[in-house]
């Protein structure tokens, strides 16, 4: 499914050059797609040749200037202004399209972005029929998905301009997470969102609405969602977790899915760990939590998220793994989220007793790269790797200032750096 759709003006959006005659005039029917695309949710954003602000003047006097999110306009090439803006928002290249009417800035951008999807300017009229754009419900999400991301664009600048530590900045937000059941109301968004997300998903799958009721209505489920609100405003529900209990203290967690647009500030953590201290006050009998990955490069988030609350790996077929925790189980809500639940508010509870050094491994690698989902197996070099080579320089130097170390040069091996597990256990080698 498309989540951002990216213009380009010229003889797009518009009939004629604006550089060259400011008398453009609008395709027909435009704003009728546009509004209709922007409606159901899929976020607008322009890639073009222009002067950045006689567009968006034109934009304006257009009346047309709000539909577009992180518009990049300027003579750079546009598959790098495609690939900030698929960045910025936090999706996957296959989550985003393209239209322009010059074949070489298509072939271009289909050639630099693999996964980008690629439209003749020709076919604007049809794109709200084609079924890569068809919302799997219209919720009261879908529809404010601009208002949402315009708000996360804010707190992101906020967040630039935070003079301090990110954790003060964190703190700052005054985020709070409700915890609770999913009621019949929330039917579309919980649907929506097992639908839409990618990363933070364990198991892929595209659950029936069929589905979701009766993980709402049957005894032996569970359906669990968190909403939202911080200082930028109220996010609505954000995470959804679908469980089935199981014979002989087993529960499974059919699916989680944890919303993109609130990456990266522990969300994720306090969400699963609440539910799964939900589930140990409503069934104390419950000896161990399961959950399945569908392995795929995109959903590595939600491997990660596992590893972090101390999933385990049990077993695996082909691109399926099974996951355990033994319960009882608590964990450590990050001290700026304050949750709320319907049974019990959590506390912060002593932090599991972690290998000293992988700790502080981790939190300089979080550190770096500025989100927390980050374990001993998280690939730090190579083709999935978080690192580039200047952040991996600087890592380095910090780990030899925390650990009083000195990696020589024949210490730079692909192998000791490849993975946090690694470099923990190379810096152990050192120490000793
Ligand atoms: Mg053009």
């Amino acid at each position: 499914m498309i989540k951002c759709l990216i213009w380009d003006l010229d003889d797009t959006l518009w009939e004629g050059t604006l550089s060259e005659d400011r008398r453009v005039t609008l395709r027909p029917g435009i704003i009728e797609v546009l509004r209709s695309l922007d409606e159901r949710g899929v976020l607008l954003s322009i890639a073009s040749r222009n002067d950045h602000e006689d567009a968006m003047e034109k934009l304006k006097e257009l009346g047309l200037a709000h539909y577009f999110i992180y518009p990049q306009i300027g003579w750079a090439p546009k598959a790098e202004g495609i690939r900030r803006i698929v960045s910025r928002l936090n999706i996957g290249m296959d989550a985003a399209a393209f239209i322009d009417d010059n074949p070489f800035e298509r072939e271009e951008a289909r050639a630099c972005l693999p996964g980008l999807a690629v439209y003749e300017a020709g076919v604007y009229g049809q794109l709200p029929d084609f079924p890569e754009f068809q919302a799997p419900a219209i919720t009261g999400e879908a529809g404010r998905r601009r208002e949402l991301m315009l708000i996360r664009a804010e707190r992101e600048d906020a967040e630039r301009q935070f003079p301090g530590m990110r954790e003060e900045f964190l703190r700052s937000c005054s985020m709070e997470l409700m915890v609770r059941p999913a009621r019949q109301q929330d039917l579309a968004r919980v649907y929506e969102l097992a639908a839409r997300t990618n990363q933070w998903n364990n198991g892929l799958e595209r659950v029936s609405q069929d589905v979701v009721r009766n993980y709402m209505e049957m005894g032996d489920k569970r359906l669990y969602v968190a909403e939202l609100k911080d200082r930028f405003g109220d996010h609505g529900i954000v995470a959804v977790a679908m469980l089935d209990l199981l014979e002989e203290g087993l529960a499974e967690i059919r699916l989680f899915c944890i919303s993109c647009r609130i990456e990266g500030r522990g969300i994720g953590n306090a969400f699963l760990g609440t539910v799964l201290e939900l589930l140990q006050l409503d069934h104390p009998e419950l000896r161990e939590v399961r959950c399945g990955y569908k392995s795929e490069s995109r959903n590595r988030p939600a491997l990660m998220l596992l590893k972090l609350l101390g999933f385990t790996l049990q077993e695996r077929k082909d691109d399926f793994s099974v996951y355990g925790l033994p319960l009882p189980v608590s964990y450590l809500t990050p001290d700026w989220i304050h949750v709320h639940s319907p049974r019990k508010a959590t506390e912060p509870v002593e932090e599991r007793n972690g290998d000293e050094v992988e700790r502080r491994v981790i939190s300089l690698v979080a550190k770096l790269w500025g989100r927390p989902e980050v374990g001993p197996e998280t690939v730090l070099l190579g083709g999935r790797g978080i690192l580039d080579s200047v952040t991996a320089v600087q890592l380095i130097a910090e780990l030899e200032n925390e650990f009083r170390v000195v990696f020589d040069e024949d210490d730079l091996l692909l192998e000791s750096l490849s993975t946090v597990g690694n470099v923990v256990r190379f810096i152990e080698a050192k120490l000793n």
